[in-house]
């Protein structure tokens, strides 16, 4: 525990008007049922809240193509205007009334929590109605319209950060931070997800490992479906912790959807909440351990909007403030009856799924009999040496 922690949550309730409808997976009622547990928590208590401003057009064009930008304009002004070379009336990503104003604020929050955390106010900061990280420069994608993650990220390095690290959590790949940043040194992505061979979006392999002026700065860890706890700590820990070591950044960015879960119904990775819990309170110490300090933390995907998102990210949001939560805590009793008498279904009674995640060190044995072990090595054969590290140790 680090109680001396100074942390913020970037939040306002507006935020919540990303919303694709009711019919579609990612539904903003999630943020809400996080914030009310975190607060019903006394989480946050050591979470000042800040207001989110919007981002301007040109925070936008950091990144994107005007040309998104116009037509996402046009399709929130009307929305049966589907501009689907842009990504725009897509299953994915239906177009709805206000789309560009809902989705810069998503970006604004995200540029404020880097701001909050770049100028000192804090030391770590956290949106979790961000972490948007399948939009491209040129389309929106994956429920994702605005990369808000690396406007954010630009917005670090364009106000004096020399090198930025980036790990994603998400079960699914990180394509379109990685991608805007594939051939720029000075930003370290490294992504964690199930296998492109079985999930959305279907990239991020070993090999992809960064552009010609860049290589070894993108780095990708395809993991088995059916990936827990135990195996997927094991593969983190033997390749975040050293790379992000080796490039010391000035500051970390993450993005922790929490679609890794056994339960979420859209991907197929095993882990629970416990598992999850370690897996913040591993980027915190390395926030300390190699960054400064510094931390900028994000939301992402997380489709079993009662059952795990609400419980994963009070745990992060209690991290982020420096006094991480008990596992073995109750969810409040006020809480689970404003869920019931809202949604009809019995959320969870306990913040813990009563697992404990150890895992085996890498250093311990390397076993090429595992899909697992041989998925691992690959990616540190692939982007270790670029590193300066060694892959055999
Ligand atoms: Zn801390
Ligand atoms: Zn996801």
């Amino acid at each position: 525990m680090e109680p001396t922690c100074r942390a913020c949550l970037v939040y306002d309730e507006s935020l919540t008007a990303y919303d694709f409808g009711p019919t579609h997976p990612m539904n903003p009622i999630r943020v809400d049922l996080t914030v009310a547990l975190a607060e019903g928590l006394g989480v946050l208590h050591h979470l000042p809240r800040v207001a989110a401003p919007d981002a301007t057009e040109d925070d936008l064009a950091t990144v994107h193509e005007p040309a998104l930008i116009e037509a996402v304009m046009a399709a929130g002004a009307d929305p049966t205007r589907h501009d689907l070379s842009r990504g725009l009336g897509t299953d994915d990503d239906p177009t709805f009334p206000r789309m560009h104003e809902a989705s810069r604020h998503v970006v604004g929050a995200s540029i404020e929590a880097a701001r909050q955390v770049w100028t000192g106010a804090v030391d770590h900061a956290a949106n979790i109605a961000g972490g948007l990280h399948h939009a491209m420069p040129d389309r929106a994608s994956g429920f994702c319209v605005y990369n808000d993650v690396a406007v954010a990220i630009k917005w670090l390095l364009d106000n004096g950060a020399e090198k930025v690290a980036y790990v994603d959590v998400d079960v699914h790949h990180g394509d379109g931070v990685e991608a805007i940043f594939y051939d720029d040194p000075r930003v370290l992505t490294i992504s964690l997800h199930e296998t492109g061979q079985m999930l959305f979006p279907g990239t991020g392999f070993p090999a992809d490992s960064g552009g010609p002026d860049a290589l070894g700065s993108a780095v990708n860890v395809a993991l088995p479906p059916g990936t827990a706890d135990a195996g997927w700590l094991r593969a983190f820990h033997a390749v975040v912790p050293p790379l992000v070591r080796e490039f010391a950044p000035d500051v970390l960015v993450t993005q922790q959807g929490c679609d890794s879960h056994r339960d979420d119904p859209l991907a197929h990775l095993a882990l629970s909440v416990d598992g999850q819990r370690a897996s913040y309170l591993a980027l915190h110490d390395l926030a300390h351990e190699a960054a400064h300090g510094r931390w900028v933390a994000f939301g992402g995907g997380g489709y079993a909007v009662v059952e795990v998102v609400p419980r994963a990210w009070t745990h992060l949001l209690s991290v982020v403030s420096g006094r991480p939560l008990d596992v073995d805590l109750a969810t409040p009793e006020a809480w689970r009856s404003e869920v019931s008498s809202q949604l009809g279904v019995r959320p969870p009674s306990r913040m813990t799924d009563g697992r404990t995640p150890a895992f085996r060190d890498w250093r311990e044995g390397y076993d090429p009999d595992t899909w697992l072990d041989r998925a691992v090595q690959a990616t540190r054969d692939s982007v270790f040496p670029w590193n300066g590290l060694d892959p055999q140790l």
